[in-house]
């Protein structure tokens, strides 16, 4: 089956003798055992609930991997993957990650003795050249956000495996319909599902898939023993709006392009940075690896007051963390999502102060590019 057919065509309620066409929400902490000796399918909540495996089984089948893990956000899950790792070991992460990444990297990972260097990424030599016997993982995000520089996920794949270290794609910013990490060599595929996997702004959740068993097996035990899996609500949440995934990215995608080309063209508008457009550096990579350049762009507005103005001025686009969503938002990344960077880092990336952040949502392209242009013309 293409992946529209199965987004909404899977075993919603496996077992289940009424055949419910959509996953029953199993809002039980427990499970009654038969025998005081051995367990059934599921026991306690924490540990298993049949509404999450449902969810988990379906994010596993459309990124291609063997077993998806669902958390209560996508911060728990970027912490679970740096559970994998010990004292001593090293992780090597793009330098443009998304600021909670970035905060838990310097302020809590160093409690545990775990270091974490920076590499520009979308320079395969400098991930060659800095990558060290202790580096154990490789963690990066592309296109990454909010400048939307685009990975080579495959070349950095291959200089993680020859160095025996993991490599994690957080792919939120394209969600499993546009790129599928796993198949070009990545282990990990991390989404914040707050974003394009639940769509509508109303759960906070995250999830990962892998291929490998033993790997899988870890990332379960630590699932279960730090209390991080999502709760059956908001799986059932997720799993809604999973099966709209593709109509959502197609609406939202093809309204980025339209307003990435507008916003190329506009006299008010420096720069533009959008993996789909001809002229970005990223472009043929990302036509090689991913199937578009997403719903999510930035611009360059000339001063830090003009980016104010604009976001204030907007009447559609709300003024809003986050991404993903069928609503169309827009923040300014350095004052917003990306604050929470620690201030020595935030000198070393350097965000443009005068940045705008969009996420394009599923309205009218008129409506949309009209309140644009007239907030551009107003400043
Ligand atoms: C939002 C986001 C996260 C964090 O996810 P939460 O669900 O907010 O915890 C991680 N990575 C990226 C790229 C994000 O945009």
């Amino acid at each position: 089956m293409k992946f529209a057919s199965r987004l909404v065509n899977f075993d919603v309620a496996p077992g289940d003798p009424y055949r419910p066409m959509a996953t029953p929400i199993y809002q039980t902490a427990t499970f009654e055992q038969v025998h005081a000796d051995s367990f059934g399918d599921y026991d306690y909540s924490r540990s298993g609930n049949p509404t999450r495996k449902v969810l988990e089984d379906q994010v596993a089948s459309l990124e291609n991997g063997t077993r998806g893990f669902c958390f209560t956000s996508g911060m728990a899950a970027i912490t679970t993957v740096t559970h994998l790792l010990k004292v001593g070991d090293e992780i090597l992460a793009d330098w443009d990650l998304y600021g909670g990444a970035s905060r838990l990297f310097a302020r809590v990972l160093n409690r545990s003795g775990i270091t974490v260097r920076y590499v520009d990424a979308s320079d395969l030599h400098s991930v060659a050249a800095s990558i060290t016997p202790a580096t154990r993982l490789i963690y990066a995000e592309s296109p990454t956000n909010p400048l939307l520089r685009v990975l080579d996920l495959k070349g950095i794949a291959d200089i993680a495996h020859a160095h025996s270290a993991l490599f994690c794609v957080d792919s939120s910013t394209m969600s499993p319909y546009l790129q599928n990490p796993l198949d070009l060599g990545a282990d990990i595929v991390l989404h914040s599902a707050t974003k394009f996997l639940c769509g509508h702004s109303d759960v906070t959740g995250g999830a990962i898939v892998v291929k490998d068993p033993a790997l899988a097996d870890e990332i379960y035990f630590l699932q279960n023993a730090e209390g991080s899996a999502l709760g059956p609500f908001d799986c059932f949440l997720l799993l809604r709006g999973l099966k709209t995934l593709k109509l959502r990215m197609d609406a939202q995608q093809s309204n980025a392009q339209a307003i990435a080309n507008f916003l190329a063209s506009h006299p008010n508008v420096p720069s533009v940075h959008y993996p789909g457009l001809p002229d970005h550096p990223g472009f043929d990579l990302q036509q090689r690896q991913a199937r578009g350049g997403g719903a999510v762009l930035s611009f360059r507005t000339g001063s830090p007051e003009a980016a104010k103005r604009i976001a204030e001025k907007t009447q559609i686009f709300r003024i809003s963390v986050s991404f993903g969503s069928v609503n169309s938002t827009i923040s300014v990344p350095v004052k917003m999502s990306h604050a929470s960077i620690p201030l020595e880092l935030r000198d070393e990336r350097a965000l443009p102060e005068d940045l705008l952040r969009l996420s394009i949502g599923i309205e009218d392209l008129g409506d949309l590019l009209g309140d644009l242009d007239k907030c551009l013309n107003e400043i």
